[in-house]
């Protein structure tokens, strides 16, 4: 079984589900009590965020490469950074050091072309709604056609992480505000719903939504299981 690396905090609120998932899977695929190796390096959010809102990604870059080359000093065989948003520093990260990246929108697009789907909505943050690292990645690199949803929803989706979920924050007026803006992705044709933010999963499931719901945080922790047993390719 290979070491996993998780680069998390962003935010531990999913960086724990991260950790029990894997663990789980680990344990079902080999029984007894087999657990996962695991190295993890879990940082300071708020450090994370004012880099983000200040537009100094060069700031985050330097403190995403140094987390990333402890984690492979530490004995890890691959790479998973815990977060979406954060992959628009994923050529950075990856370039820094020798062991290969998990990219999170590639176990993704996995996922949706094995369930046989194409056109996809994508929630996530400002940032992964609207760069191109994210969305550019599943078009271009996996042929997936995304949405994302307008101006007024992406506002709404995108503050409901930041002044509520990655603070642990759980409330059914938000859930209410992400099923009008899925009803609306649904109408403009969506087959899918990617949750393109590692803490959406634990507001929005599957049984909420009447298409089929991708949840990135799930989907990367798998992925990483397969990867330590061996059968999930990485380069
Ligand atoms: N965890 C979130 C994501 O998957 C948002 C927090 C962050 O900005 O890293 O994008």
């Amino acid at each position: 079984m290979k070491t996993i690396g998780l680069l998390g905090g962003m935010s531990w609120e999913s960086s724990i589900e991260y950790y029990r998932i894997i663990n789980q899977e680990v344990r079902s695929a080999l029984g007894g009590v087999h657990s996962a190796k695991i190295v993890l390096v879990s940082l300071d959010f708020t450090e994370i965020e004012e880099l983000q809102m200040k537009g100094d990604w060069e700031g985050a870059a330097r403190i995403l490469i140094q987390s990333a080359r402890e984690i492979e000093n530490a004995g890890a065989d691959f790479l998973l950074i815990c977060t979406n948003t954060m992959h628009l520093l994923a050529e950075e990260v990856q370039e820094a050091v020798d062991i290969p990246l998990l990219h999170i929108a590639d176990a993704t697009a996995r996922a949706v072309k094995g369930a046989g789907l194409t056109r996809v909505g994508l929630l996530g943050t400002r940032f992964t709604m609207e760069k191109d690292f994210y969305r550019g990645r599943l078009e271009r690199e996996h042929q997936l056609e995304v949405i994302v949803p307008e101006r007024a929803g992406r506002d709404l989706v995108h503050n409901v992480i930041y002044d509520e979920l990655v603070q642990g924050l759980i409330k059914d007026r938000s859930r209410q505000g992400y099923l009008e803006v899925i009803g609306k992705l649904v109408k403009e044709g969506a087959e899918g719903i990617v949750l393109g933010c590692t803490e959406i999963g634990l507001l929005i499931k599957e049984e909420d939504v009447e298409v089929p719901v991708f949840d990135t945080m799930e989907i990367h922790a798998r992925a990483a299981v397969d990867a330590a047993l061996g059968s999930y390719k990485l380069d």
